[in-house]
């Protein structure tokens, strides 16, 4: 008896070891080209796909076959600037004060959820409290649904700069300060909180070179880190191999920036052939977040919606941005994919694709941005950003070609990630 029952354990343990997920996918893009390839099978075992085949391939006893035949399949999309604790509402500023990390964490469990839904199985998650490190374990341990999350904790930024958490607070209302916040005031201090940020956990450094928008502050463009605060945290984040995207919407900042070596820029707002050039000769990346541009010039011209200071802000950056965006990319600016989710409400990522290409990029390189070019920042080009055999199963499926109409990826009607389906 005791043979039998070890034998029908047996049995059910290999039948589940060697269990295949088997594909068949109408069309799959080839991101590194652009093209469509018909009628392919791609067999997922574990978190893995191991192979890819011409046809309609036979799946073997036990295998579960999932039937895209009438759909076009691509990797899962990564979006390089998302900020997955919060979301844009009339009161976003109070519930800085009264939400407790653990409102925090269910919030940003739910905007997790919905980007991955949306086809986004990959995000960077530039700023917020610490929240975000967790929401990242989580997810990895498999306790919630979201996309792999590389997040950079807190932003690293300087005294009444954008993303200081005081800004807007009754002076004797006291935050922790220094390093532990992100406020940093001179080159010590900077890598001091990007040590701090490494004993934290996280994956990459994220700093505010200029002034930004939605900080209760009056400008948006000027300068807020010294060559000096630069080198401070450039060095430092290299020696624990962190790679620094760094907030920039004037020139003076985001060219101080530049020179010091961050990776890449999110925004970019104020450009010109001068910043063109130096993008170039040192190889940095631009994040164009066009839709959170697009989304903040629209919610100026709600009544209350934002703080006084936030408004005239948000019109003259706001309508800027995608403007920019275009004259760097045709320029040769090298373009990598990220939208702010957060400053728009989530699961709108796709949404970007439309603002590139009207700017002028073509489908297909937007495609390649949010693919390979943003896998190979993140360090895992050979994981993520294109369906190959020995790479991770992160896999989306949409009706229709997106290439030929970016709106179709606003509908994407299947997502697994790591081998798992979830939608
Ligand atoms: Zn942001």
């Amino acid at each position: 008896m005791r043979k039998i029952t070890l034998l029908f354990l047996f049995l059910i343990s290999a039948a589940s070891f060697g269990q295949k997920t088997v594909l068949h996918c109408g069309n799959i893009i080839d991101v590194a080209t652009g093209k469509l390839v018909p009628q392919q099978t791609i067999i997922v075992e574990k978190n893995k796909i191991t192979d890819i085949q011409n046809g309609y391939a036979k799946p073997g006893a036990g295998d579960v076959v999932v039937d895209l035949k009438n759909k076009t399949v691509l990797p899962g999309l990564i979006d390089m600037h998302v900020h997955i604790e919060s979301e844009t509402s009339k009161d976003q500023y109070i519930k800085r004060m009264s939400n407790t990390p653990a409102d925090i964490a269910f919030e940003a469990q739910k905007h997790a959820l919905t980007t991955l839904m949306a086809g986004f199985t990959t995000v960077r998650d530039l700023g917020g409290t610490g929240v975000n490190i967790s929401l990242r374990n989580a997810i990895n341990k498999g306790l919630v649904s979201g996309p792999r999350i590389f997040t950079s904790g807190k932003t690293i930024a300087t005294t009444g700069g954008h993303g200081d958490p005081s800004n807007g607070w009754r002076q004797d209302i006291k935050l922790p300060e220094g390093s532990e916040n992100g406020v940093v005031d001179s080159e010590e201090e900077a890598r001091k909180a990007v040590r701090q940020r490494y004993q934290d956990g996280v994956d990459c450094i994220k700093i505010t070179a200029t002034g930004g928008v939605l900080s209760i502050a009056k400008s948006g463009k000027a300068p807020q880190f010294t060559p000096n605060e630069l080198d401070g945290v450039i060095q430092t984040a290299n020696d624990y191999g962190f790679h620094v995207a760094a907030h920039a919407h004037g020139k003076e900042g985001m060219e101080r920036a530049l020179k010091a070596g961050v990776t890449t820029i999110e925004h970019g707002t104020f450009l010109d052939d001068e910043t063109i050039k130096l993008f170039k000769d040192k190889g940095a990346y631009l994040v164009p977040t066009i839709i959170a541009g697009k989304t903040v010039a629209d919610s100026a011209k709600v009544k209350g919606y934002y703080h006084p200071l936030v408004v005239p802000k948000a019109i003259e950056t706001g309508a800027k941005i995608q403007e920019a965006f275009g004259r760097a990319y045709k320029a040769g600016v090298k373009i990598a994919f990220g939208t702010d989710a957060g400053v728009y409400p989530h699961g709108y990522n796709a949404k970007e694709f439309q603002y590139m290409v009207e700017a002028g990029m073509p489908m297909e390189e937007c495609l390649r941005a949010a693919t390979l070019v943003s896998a190979e920042i993140l360090g895992m080009k050979d994981q993520i950003g294109s369906l190959e055999k020995g790479k991770l199963a992160d896999i989306i499926a949409v009706e229709g070609n997106p290439i030929a109409d970016p709106k179709i990826l606003m509908k994407v009607s299947f997502v697994m990630k790591d081998g798992k389906v979830y939608k």
